[in-house]
């Protein structure tokens, strides 16, 4: 590395090269401003990072959709960013989503008369779940009649009013009944990877299928997957800005000002000190107090500190399962229950991340946020989870190319409980500092999961602006 990047001043540093920092760092370089981006480990991307085996593309965290398809907040980024080179991305949409039935638990689900006959295709049998009203019609198990109490009592009471409540508290003071308390739990599951009832925010969830109902779709699949969304960030920040990686950071150093407010001058890395106008740290969250640390005192906003050291992420196990035939052809978002997992031949959404004639099937379960530890929860989970993936898709024992299990401890940085949820997790600006911001999936913006951090680009940008009025 040449002096000169050490000498600049860049008008911004981004720390952290995950999809939130590359989109907010290319945001800015589009504009116009010149962007350092820090990057810890060799490879860019984070947590979307995808690979290459035997001619699939695979999702390094896989179960990777983009939630509400065009109206993801990323894929605004992306349209903001129009020039000569602009391509609009592709996204393959999710239209469908059944719930197997058949297991203990659901057995008392009856299928409608569409789904009796599609059935025979199925040794279990689904039923398809109800993103609105139209829907709901067609739904007999979930239908419009008992899902009418989730629209008429959960929506006269306000966010504010549930936010601090559970789902299973507004259940109860509700007294929802069997069905609509279980599509709640379906929703809080798929769209929040949560599906605890005792646990997640009930004002949270109402909010969430309230805002999806009015989504053209659930979840897309970007074209040729996250990668090219990733590269058009790189192509962009390279513009006016530069990327380090295999760089870690380590340390913030401050001045007074005039007002006498404190400002962010310099951050230190293992390949230097680097000096901007603007610091943007889009990092995991644990990792953000240590930077703030000058002679032995943390300078972080003690309530931050206190949220980011209680903070509890989602956790799950994904499972990817890769056919040299293709048995299935559907393209549905699949429940399974018991255990609560998700599902989706992921290729026959998106054709060329699989080599042709083959398939990719990718599978997340939940893990409730006290068991994540316990190894023996988990090696029963996986066992459960396969046993179901192939007693529903027997198929999938055939010819299998690969099959890949990982446990994550980190889905979402922000499990939306109820203390976690969007007014109290810290804001993008920082008490006190003056030219230093979070952005990420555990700040207060809209959204739930993944969500959160690409509408965190959207809740600083308009911070930044505000401040250049
Ligand atoms: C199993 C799984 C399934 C998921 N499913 C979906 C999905 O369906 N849809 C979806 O949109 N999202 C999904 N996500 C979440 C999604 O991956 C993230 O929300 C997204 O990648 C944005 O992440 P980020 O940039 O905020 O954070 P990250 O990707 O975590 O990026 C943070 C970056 O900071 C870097 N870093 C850390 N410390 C330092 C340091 N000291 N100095 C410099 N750099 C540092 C890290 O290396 C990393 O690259 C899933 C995640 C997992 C694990």
């Amino acid at each position: 590395m040449g002096d000169s990047e050490s000498e600049e001043i860049w008008d911004y540093i981004v720390v952290g090269g995950g999809l939130t920092g590359l989109g907010m760092a290319a945001l800015l370089s589009f504009e116009g401003s010149r962007v350092l981006l820090i990057e810890k480990d060799k490879v860019i991307g984070g947590r979307s990072r995808t690979t290459k085996k035997n001619g699939f593309i695979l999702d390094e965290k896989p179960f990777h959709l983009m939630k509400f398809g065009w109206k993801n907040p990323l894929n605004d980024v992306l349209r903001a960013m129009k020039d000569e080179n602009y391509q609009r991305l592709l996204i393959h949409p999710v239209r469908h989503y059944h719930l197997y039935v058949g297991t203990e638990e659901t057995k008392k689900l009856k299928p409608n008369t569409y789904e009796q006959s599609k059935l025979k295709y199925f040794k279990q049998g689904w039923i398809s779940i109800p993103r609105n009203i139209n829907q709901m019609r067609k739904s007999d198990y979930f239908g419009v009649w008992k899902l009418i109490r989730i629209f008429t009592s959960g929506f006269k009471c306000t966010y504010e009013d549930m936010r601090d409540k559970s789902l299973q508290e507004f259940n109860e003071s509700k007294k929802m009944n069997e069905a609509s308390a279980h599509y709640l739990k379906l929703a809080a599951g798929v769209l929040m990877h949560s599906p605890y009832a005792d646990l997640v925010s009930a004002g949270e969830v109402l909010r969430s299928i309230k805002w999806s109902s009015k989504q053209p779709v659930l979840f897309g699949y970007p074209d040729g997957g996250w990668q090219p969304i990733i590269d058009r960030f790189v192509e962009i920040i390279k513009r006016n800005g530069k990327i380090l990686t295999n760089c870690e950071t380590n340390q913030l150093f401050f001045e007074e000002n005039k007002e006498k407010r404190l400002e962010t001058k310099k951050i230190n890395t293992s390949k230097g000190d680097f000096s901007a106008h603007n610091f943007i740290l889009s990092l995991p969250p644990k990792r953000v107090p240590r930077l703030f640390q000058v002679d032995g005192e943390n300078i972080l906003d003690p309530e931050i500190r206190a949220f980011i050291e209680k903070l509890i992420p989602t956790s799950g196990i994904s499972m990817d399962i890769a056919l040299s035939h293709r048995p299935y052809k559907g393209r549905s978002l699949l429940h399974f229950e018991n255990p609560d997992a998700f599902g989706i031949f992921i290729s026959n959404v998106e054709s060329s991340i699989a080599p042709r004639g083959k398939l990719l099937m990718t599978v997340f379960a939940p893990i409730h946020p006290e068991k994540i530890k316990d190894k023996t929860f988990i090696q029963n989970l996986i066992s459960d989870l396969r046993e179901k993936i192939f007693k529903m898709y027997p198929k999938l024992k055939e010819d299998v190319e690969f099959e890949r299990i990982r446990v994550h401890e980190i889905v979402d940085n922000t499990f939306v409980n109820t203390y976690q949820y969007k007014d109290i997790r810290p804001k993008t600006r920082i008490p006190g500092i003056d030219n230093c911001f979070l952005i990420g999936d555990y700040v207060a913006a809209y959204g739930w999961g993944e969500d959160i951090g690409y509408s965190s680009i959207w809740e600083l940008y308009r911070v930044l602006k505000e401040r250049k009025k």
